[in-house]
């Protein structure tokens, strides 16, 4: 049995991690796979049983240059496929705030990017997936499988991704034309993404949590074209980035973000974003935090936790807002943006807002999180399960109406519940 969390290191468990080496058979034992752990709280792991650790399963099996699709397994991260395919000009349709996700995490939590308003989420680009069931069956699922949407954002709760089909997306450059707006308060910050959002498929903004006006910076992204690039990155418009060259030691456990420090990190942060366009690479565009490997540590041992909620309604938005501004700590990463529609009974989904706030793991910030939970539950939204390390089970019944559908899914191919993590025990989706 071994120590293992999230990506938030809260909650804590205890779990024996076993590599997926044949794919001819569903392991013994009950269990969830995990990939690389970045999902924030309890989803990747199975206290009660075994983690599925599904880094074996990193192969490339097929590639189309005619159409873009690639078959792969599941184990497979962004960062790889992004090393192999971007100098032929090719892009995940799709990225999360990190390239280190797999994809058989990215499908299952279903994940959504800075381009959610125009292309959708993950599994929306996703031509078919393998799923190994625990009866031993490997089913092929397509879109217009019921199965195949409960497992996008099903938490691996539904079987075991072995491989999938995805269609990457063609660009131009390897760099982002980024348009940079800095608002002086809340109100000039949300008609910014309203009014500039459909003309960009990347819109995101970040928002200063520790300034009570809550002003931000606004960031209206597309890939460049290579006419727009200096003569230097013209050369190599396609060149890939290699992460991680630097890491938080182990040792560094004390909590590096806090009262004193959020403030001057947003003002930092702030200052350094001057508004008007300018030409970045890829990654510090897509992935910032990423420069510095296991930065998780900077929270100190008791970890943290991020609370990203999604609400239809501006107004509802503005509610919420308000009552974060009460927070009993300061965070220096909030960020906002509009999400659209999604499929599937645990889908994470708008049209609405979604804003993320990350917050150390303390009782009180805990106190106050699950009485927000309630504030979102009243404005009709829900919680994003993937970040989420406190929801109780009435809470997440309310905010995921459909749950009793994702059971009937579930109980169709996992009669005995051989999938369960400390999520599902925490949500009540288990006996
Ligand atoms: C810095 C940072 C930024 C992020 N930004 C975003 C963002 O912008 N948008 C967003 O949507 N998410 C974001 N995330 C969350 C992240 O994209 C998801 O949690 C993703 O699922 C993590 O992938 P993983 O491979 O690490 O999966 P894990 O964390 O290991 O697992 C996540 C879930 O997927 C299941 N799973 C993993 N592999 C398989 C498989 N082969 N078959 C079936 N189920 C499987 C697990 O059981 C678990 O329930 C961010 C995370 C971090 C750390």
């Amino acid at each position: 049995m071994k120590r293992i969390t999230g990506w938030g290191r809260y909650p804590v468990g205890h779990s024996e991690v076993k590599p997926l080496l044949s794919v001819e058979k569903f392991p013994e034992g009950v269990g969830i796979p995990r990939g690389l752990g970045r999902s924030y709280g309890d989803a990747s792991f199975c206290s009660e049983g075994y983690t599925w650790d599904t880094s074996p399963l990193n192969r490339f099996l097929t590639w189309d240059p005619d159409t873009g699709l690639l078959v792969a397994e599941a184990g497979v991260s962004l960062y790889a496929v992004i090393q192999r395919f971007l100098p032929e000009g090719w892009f995940p349709p799709v990225v999360p705030g990190t390239q280190f996700v797999t994809l058989g995490g990215a499908f299952a939590s279903n994940i959504h990017g800075k381009n959610h308003h125009v292309n959708g989420a993950f599994a929306d680009h996703v031509a078919w997936i393998d799923l190994l069931l625990p009866s031993g069956e490997i089913r092929r699922l397509d879109p217009s499988d019921p199965l195949f949407w409960a497992t996008a954002g099903g938490m691996g709760l539904t079987g075991i991704v072995l491989r999938l089909a995805l269609r990457l997306q063609r660009v131009p450059s390897a760099y982002i034309a980024n348009l940079v707006y800095r608002p002086a308060d809340w109100e000039a910050l949300l008609s910014v993404l309203l009014e500039e959002e459909m003309h960009y498929p990347f819109a995101v903004a970040w928002v200063d949590h520790t300034d009570r006006r809550g002003k931000g910076v606004v960031h209206l992204g597309r890939f460049a074209e290579v006419e727009e690039l200096p003569p230097a990155w013209q050369k190599h418009p396609f060149r890939t980035l290699r992460a991680g060259l630097w890491r938080v030691p182990s040792w560094l456990t004390v909590p590096a973000f806090g009262r004193l420090t959020a403030p001057l990190i947003s003002k930092v942060y702030r200052l350094r974003h001057t508004p008007g366009q300018k030409l970045l690479p890829y990654a510090p565009y897509f992935f910032p935090l990423d420069g510095v490997g296991e930065w998780n540590r900077l929270w100190g041992p008791r970890g943290f936790v991020q609370f990203q909620f999604v609400v239809p309604m501006q107004t509802g938005l503005e509610r919420v807002w308000r009552r974060l501004q009460k927070a009993p700590a300061r965070s220096f990463l909030t960020v906002l943006k509009r999400l659209g529609a999604q499929r599937g009974p645990l889908a994470f989904s708008g049209p609405g807002w979604t804003l993320a706030i990350d917050l150390p793991a303390t009782e009180a910030v805990f106190r106050f999180l699950r009485s927000l939970t309630d504030l979102v539950l009243a404005e009709g939204g829900r919680i994003y399960l993937t970040k989420d390390s406190l929801l109780h089970p009435e809470q997440f019944r309310a905010a995921y109406p459909e749950w009793e559908a994702f059971l009937q899914i579930k109980a169709s191919v996992d009669p005995h519940y051989r999938l369960r993590s400390d999520l599902s025990q925490r949500l009540g989706l288990q006996p």
